[in-house]
């Protein structure tokens, strides 16, 4: 009896093992890297992403720049991830972040080519990510939230090189008052900075409103444009009987019946109306809708009202005011209002806005961007949230580092002290580990069209002879003390950056078996012809940029 062959998988399961599963991982995760790295620094360049419906991004953002590429390959996506987290954890430094795992990875394979087995890679990464935060944390400088002076020159430093480069100094004064402003016993929502955009005039005239900016305009042209001393009521109940959404069928038989129906509708409507009116409110913010009666009860009193507000500008327009929101007609009362100095309706372009502006000490704030074209504005708003997080972050952990390169120098030199003490093979993982940091300074200078060597041996010295705040300085391509050079960055990039990279590296690098079904996206090939060796890993890109 012949023996049957031992079947675990469909046939069309795709598998790579062993050395091609982290030849080919490793490749991708590189080519990532590679990719994006050309963007990083001041003097880094933008990319135009165009979509398959032609729409036009040109930018100069990591994370943006990923996640519009669509990409396919299963290590590849990971590294995508971290520019995610470190975008949602950080607000910047995304670049950074999937740059220093791809230089891990990278590092890794000569270790592994020198037949290191992976676990003791991975082990000397992951004594070396530890070592590192322990390093950051000595070598931080501690600020405090009136360092306003130091906080300026952290959203500076985010937005240098950036769509905003040339407002950068007014936009920091923004950004660090609006941060700010929120900011309530050391914490910062960056959900009560709320960002609007006016396309028309130029960059220069982007302001800080003391207030909220609604994308919204008076229900009718009856009502004033403009009150002052505004009382706001904020209502999240409907203004009217019915719900437009359902229909409802009444059956009249004779039009009194008819008139008796209307007549007692408008009744109630006059009823809540005067309710509101009791208040003392001569704004109403409604979340749901307005009654065509109601607005023309209102309008007769002069009282400015907008409908379908969002729940989220409700929420801001609350905080900005100090109001509340109020869901029972029988809650609305005097106290519940919110104030402020001006409730207006201002065109900008051909739309119509309400600005509700002059609040007393609002714990919510409008930044309204102003610029030419949509590509501007949108690149102006991803380095105003890059000024925000870092501010933001800086204002949480109240530590600081030197940009410019120089705090990976420094990291890179303790680690490579730290090996030194280390007696297992594990510290060669911790010298590339060391070496890997070293890409951001010699990136920043590559991307300058400076000699990455020549900088990377000059920064070495510097920092061997104690300069610790020795970094490339790319306003007058000097290695000096970036401190003086006001290049300064939160901490909490550098530490968030230097987990997430060191964690998807060793993920990345104890995978040595991929299985992948064959789905109907990944039938084009992420998976196939994976041996095939040199070149691109097939489904690295599912737009084909
Ligand atoms: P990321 O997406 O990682 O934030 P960026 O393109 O914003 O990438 O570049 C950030 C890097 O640029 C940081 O290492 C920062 O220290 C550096 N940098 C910013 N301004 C300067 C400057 N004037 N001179 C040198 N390096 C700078
Ligand atoms: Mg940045």
């Amino acid at each position: 009896m012949g023996e049957k062959p031992v079947v675990l998988m469909p046939e069309d399961i795709q598998r790579i093992m062993g050395k091609d599963a982290q030849k080919n991982n490793i490749l991708a995760a590189k080519m990532v890297s590679e990719m994006i790295k050309t963007t990083l620094g001041p003097k880094g360049m933008d990319k135009m992403l165009v979509s398959p419906t032609d729409d036009i991004i040109v930018t100069n953002d990591g994370v943006t720049i990923l996640d519009e590429m669509e990409i396919e390959h299963p290590a590849a996506k990971m590294m995508v991830e971290i520019s995610k987290t470190q975008e949602s954890e950080v607000g910047d430094g995304t670049t950074t972040a999937v740059m220093i795992a791809g230089k891990l990875l990278e590092n890794a394979e000569k270790l592994l080519n020198q037949k290191l087995h992976p676990t003791i890679i991975t082990k000397g990464y992951r004594m070396a990510a530890e070592k590192a935060q322990e390093i950051l944390k000595d070598v931080s400088l501690r600020i405090t939230s009136d360092d306003e002076t130091v906080l300026k020159q952290v959203a500076m430093t985010a937005m240098t090189g950036k769509g905003a480069e040339g407002n950068k100094d007014k936009l920091s004064d923004i950004i660090v008052h609006a941060v700010k402003q929120v900011e309530s016993q050391g914490k910062v929502n960056l959900n009560n900075i709320k960002i609007e955009k006016i396309k028309g005039d130029s960059v220069e005239e982007t302001e800080l409103v003391s207030g909220i900016v609604l994308d919204k305009e008076k229900t009718s042209s009856e009502m004033p444009s403009k009150v002052e001393d505004a009382r706001i009521a904020l209502i999240d109940f409907p203004l009217e009987l019915k719900n437009p959404e359902i229909d409802t069928k009444i059956s009249v038989t004779t039009p009194e019946q008819l008139q008796n129906f209307l007549n007692e509708e408008e009744k109630t409507i006059n009823k809540l109306v005067e309710k509101v009116k009791a208040t003392g409110a001569n704004v109403v913010f409604c979340q749901k809708g307005v009654d065509d009666f109601a607005q023309y009860l209102f309008a007769k009193d002069g009282i400015y009202v907008c409908r379908r507000v969002p729940k989220s500008d409700m929420e801001k327009i609350a905080k900005a005011t100090s109001g509340s929101i109020v869901s029972n007609i029988s809650e609305l009362d005097a106290f519940s209002l919110g104030e402020s100095k001006i409730v207006e309706e201002v065109q900008h372009g051909d739309e119509n806005f309400t600005h509700i502006k002059g609040c007393k000490n609002p714990k919510a704030v409008t930044i309204l961007i102003h610029g030419g074209s949509e590509h501007v504005i949108d690149e102006i708003e991803r380095a105003i949230k890059d000024g925000l997080g870092d501010v933001a972050s800086s204002l949480k952990t109240k530590l600081v580092v030197p940009g410019g390169g120089a705090i990976e120098m420094e990291l890179s030199k303790r680690l490579r002290e730290y090996s030194q003490e280390l007696s297992g093979r594990e510290q060669l993982a911790v010298e590339e580990f060391a070496s890997a940091l070293e890409f951001i300074p010699t990136t920043l200078a590559e991307n300058a069209g400076l000699d990455p060597i020549d900088i990377l041996t000059e920064l070495k010295s510097k920092h061997e002879s104690g300069e610790k705040n020795a970094g490339l300085n790319l306003f007058n391509n000097k290695i000096e003390n970036v401190l003086e050079g006001r290049i300064i960055e939160p901490t909490k990039i550098k530490s968030q950056a230097l987990n997430s990279a060191s964690e998807v590296a060793i993920m990345i690098l104890r995978i040595d078996d991929v299985i992948a079904a064959s789905g109907d996206k990944r039938s084009q090939g992420s998976m196939q012809s994976v041996t095939g060796g040199a070149g691109m890993p097939p489904g690295m890109m599912g737009r084909g940029i």
